[in-house]
């Protein structure tokens, strides 16, 4: 059996810090182990690994990737510290990671449910209304307890973002979702996608660009998570300027977002809606980002800590799993100086420790 020794700094939550601990069978334990002898020591700021909220495994711009790219995406991730995934709809099957113990532990949201031609190409399961909760139960049966909607897009004929789901379809659907034990959550873009989502009960908004000042208190009050993928959203200038010449509304529509996203994420941070970092990785943008976001929420105006909270500590709690606790299953990162006061540090891991393994470092 493997024994770590980590000691140092160990961040058991933003103000609980611990001197040492070990690992033993792939668990966490801070009671010195008296009969084994210790494997290997690591020094220096441990945090528990990083959680990339809205990350897709199986994707690249096309659609589905085989199995040797997907391994690649999440070698990616785990090397940058990312070792628990929320996958936010996928179009490959990508089960057979789980079987892996060198790969990040992902939380599946299943396939992305869109309509016809309302989403990009190859990603989506396309279907019309009457058929959403049929599909949002398969999905929560194939998923981690989490299925993904995409809640607005570009309307072609409107020539601007507008809602893909009816309301009467998008309550049924996410009560079906919750009757299975599944959270949902919606990419959205627009502003108008949002209170039909919020009145049918929705979990979590990704991206949440059209999060207005209106709506923030009902978001707060209801505990409606969001997930902005600032590195995605930095990308909505060339979005826009690749559609002006088509669609002039909508590309001024993407560039005023682009223009207020650090501000929505300030003001939803202030009224203290729940945010998380997620990247996005894996459609256009690579993966191994989950830094960067933590840098993005800093330059948004939240403090360090929560910025480094919302990538690790409360971002398990927030999806059921341990962090740093005695038992707990050893997924940790050293860094060799103190993250909570300079988030940057997150880009130089000096070592990544995967159920017990160190796989990285
Ligand atoms: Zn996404």
């Amino acid at each position: 059996m493997t024994v770590l020794h980590v000691k140092g700094r160990v961040l058991v939550g933003p103000d609980d810090v611990r001197d040492e601990m070990w690992v033993v069978g792939g668990r966490i334990t801070f009671e010195r182990p008296t009969s084994l002898a210790v494997d290997a020591t690591l020094e220096g700021w441990v945090l528990p690994g990083l959680v990339d909220a809205h990350c897709h495994v199986g994707i690249d711009e096309h659609g589905a990737v085989d199995a040797q790219t997907s391994e690649r995406q999440a070698v990616t991730d785990r090397d940058a510290g990312a070792l628990l995934l929320r996958d936010a709809g996928s179009a490959a099957d990508t089960r057979w990671i789980d079987g892996r113990e060198d790969l990040p532990r992902l939380i599946r949201a299943g396939r992305h449910l869109a309509r016809p031609k309302r989403y990009i190409r190859n990603y989506a399961h396309e279907i019309e209304p009457g058929d959403l909760t049929a599909y949002v139960v398969q999905e929560a049966r194939r998923g981690d307890g989490w299925v993904k909607l995409v809640g607005d897009w570009i309307d072609r004929d409107q020539g601007d973002l507008a809602p893909l789901w009816p309301l009467d379809a998008l309550k049924e659907a996410i009560a079906a979702a919750h009757a299975e034990g599944a959270r949902v959550t919606a990419h959205c873009f627009a502003e108008n996608s949002l209170p039909d989502l919020i009145e049918a009960g929705i979990d979590c908004i990704e991206h949440a660009t059209g999060l207005t000042e209106a709506l923030i208190p009902t978001f707060a009050e209801k505990g409606v998570a969001i997930v902005p993928t600032l590195v995605n959203i930095a990308t909505f200038d060339g979005i826009a300027a690749q559609a002006e010449a088509k669609f002039p509304v909508y590309a001024a529509h993407m560039r005023a977002m682009h223009t207020d996203r650090y501000a929505t994420v300030r003001a939803a941070y202030d009224a203290g809606i729940p945010i998380y970092v997620g990247t996005d990785a894996g459609g256009s943008l690579p993966h191994g980002l989950v830094a960067d976001e933590v840098a993005e929420f800093v330059k948004a105006g939240i403090p360090p800590r929560d910025a480094l909270s919302a990538a690790c500590w409360s971002a398990r709690k927030w999806l059921g799993r341990e962090a740093i606790a005695e038992g707990a299953p050893a997924d940790v990162v050293v860094y060799p100086a103190d993250p909570r006061g300079d988030v940057t540090i997150l880009a130089h891991p000096t070592a990544v420790v995967l159920r017990g393994r160190v796989v990285a470092g």
